[in-house]
């Protein structure tokens, strides 16, 4: 029970938003000594119930010492992913540690998260509890606006305030900065819609137990994907995204393409269906203004390639619960601290994602004959695909450029179409591996990004003539 003279206090971080980007943030800035209070929307039991595919790898649980799920979290253990062109006649198969991970029971896997972080010491939870805007003293953020869960509207005052409220965060749309975009091109999200659907072993097999299987189809999922991901022997999650305008049409899409498709039992059970949205592009330009910074989903802290938000958003909690720690330490909220944050995310999984926005945008404007041409010629192999999907580039040799050429020759355009593209991503994301530490020379790199990206929409103009 919160003691609400408690709230009058000025916590040193309010986080807003529980799910996984959020709670990471609130563990870690707890464990470094700040006064935590965290405002999740919600009520508590709920925390974690999120549309999702439930996929993560391996690597995050490395990287934050963290435990692995087990037990009720874990719905099961994957070896890798299995990619199909859109005529299904070629298989890639990524395999690799990096590959591997777990499909994990969403809730089960929340509710840890947030049970840990308050363990770790957050000072305040506040569940049914809605962030309205943002409060200003001069020109930093000082605190929010809230709705707690009586109804009462309340201000909550802190030194620093993280955003993790996912991708409909109503606090960056009102943000007071120059650095940070309030809205988010719908050409950059996919709608996505899920199933979770169970049946009696007897009736259904899952395919592919340990795999998570990813279906190309320009027709059946446009600008997105088909996936399968299964939980156990009598259950798995599929869905698919598209493109934003497609809204709407999403369920008829799910039902016919992937629901009729892969359920071949009367038999079933769905245990949970909804849609949501993922953004798929760059993080923001700016992920932090003076008193501010964003996590995950509300700072597009996604990989753009194939959706996946769990690892950057917990990988994000956790540098801004770093930063956090470090401004508190010298007492200054301005974006001249909080900017080093920018620096983590840029120079880490930011040049990854950026790079590997723009083979998402080459992707979904290819068709299913080129995308069947494309992999089923092993113009991109699978273990070309691991090296862009873990590093977002490519290294090829003039060897391979040549043998490629000889396999791409029925169709040149799409392979000049990849070279220019590979050369693009490495140019993209050695310039964020260089983000630059001194917000002076922000301008002057944002310049050059915007280059890149103009480059590759010049490209695809071009070859769509
Ligand atoms: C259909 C679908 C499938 C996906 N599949 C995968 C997958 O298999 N693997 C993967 O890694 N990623 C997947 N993603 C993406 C992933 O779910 C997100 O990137 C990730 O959950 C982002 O975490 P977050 O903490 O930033 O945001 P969220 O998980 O969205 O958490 C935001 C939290 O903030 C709370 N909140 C919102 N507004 C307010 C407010 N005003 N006040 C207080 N609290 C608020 C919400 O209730 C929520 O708890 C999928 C997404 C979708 C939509």
């Amino acid at each position: 029970m919160t003691n609400m003279g408690e709230l009058d206090k000025i916590y040193d971080l309010i986080v807003v938003g529980a799910g996984t980007g959020g709670t990471t943030a609130a563990r870690f800035a707890a464990k470094n000594g700040l006064s935590v209070c965290l405002v999740e929307r919600k009520p508590r039991e709920k925390v974690g119930n999120k549309i999702c595919g439930d996929a993560v790898g391996t690597e995050i649980f490395d990287f934050l010492h963290i435990n692995p799920p087990v037990n009720e979290e874990l719905s099961c253990h994957i070896k890798g992913a299995k990619v199909y062109s859109p005529n299904l006649k070629k298989c890639i198969n990524l395999l690799d540690p990096k590959q591997a991970g777990y499909i994990v029971n969403r809730i089960e896997f929340g509710q840890r998260l947030l049970n840990e972080a308050l363990d770790h010491g957050v000072d305040t939870f506040l569940d049914s509890t809605i962030a309205l805007n943002l409060i200003y003293n001069k020109k930093n953020v000082s605190g929010i606006k809230v709705r707690l869960a009586n109804g009462e509207k309340k201000e909550l005052s802190a030194k620093l305030i993280v955003d993790a409220s996912g991708f409909y965060t109503p606090l960056r749309k009102t943000i007071n900065s120059p650095i940070i975009e309030k809205e988010i091109p719908k050409e950059d999200s996919i709608l996505c819609y899920r199933e979770i659907v169970s049946f009696p072993q007897k009736d259904q097999k899952v395919q592919d137990p340990e795999y998570i299987t990813i279906i190309l189809d320009k027709e059946r999922a446009p600008g997105g994907y088909i996936w399968y991901f299964p939980r156990n022997e009598q259950s798995f999650n599929i869905g698919l995204g598209v493109f934003m305008n497609y809204k709407g049409k999403v369920k008829n899409f799910y039902q016919k393409n992937v629901f009729n498709e892969f359920v071949t039992t009367p038999n079933y059970k769905i245990l949970s269906s909804g849609g949501g949205v993922v953004p798929v592009r760059r993080p923001l330009w700016s992920c932090a203004d003076n008193g501010i910074m964003f996590v995950g989903d509300a700072a597009c802290q996604v990989n753009p390639l194939h959706g996946g938000g769990i690892d950057p958003s917990m990988r994000g909690g956790f540098y801004a619960a770093d930063v956090a720690q470090k401004a508190i330490e010298t007492d200054d909220y301005s974006i001249n601290t909080l900017w080093s944050y920018n620096v983590f995310v840029m120079t880490t999984f930011g040049a990854e994602f950026a790079s590997l926005d723009l083979l998402r945008r080459v992707l979904q404007v290819l068709d299913n004959s080129e995308l069947d041409f494309g992999l089923g010629q092993d113009l991109l192999t699978g273990n070309e695909i691991l090296e862009i999907s873990s590093t977002g580039n490519l290294n090829l040799s003039l060897f391979d450029m040549t043998i490629k050429a000889f396999k791409g020759i029925s169709n040149p355009q799409l392979l000049l179409d990849l070279n220019y593209l590979r050369i693009r991503m490495k140019e993209i994301s050695t310039l964020y591996k260089k983000f630059p530490s001194d917000i002076n020379d922000f301008q002057k790199w944002q310049h050059n990004v915007i280059q890149v990206y103009d480059k590759v929409e010049k490209m695809l103009i071009k070859s769509k003539k």
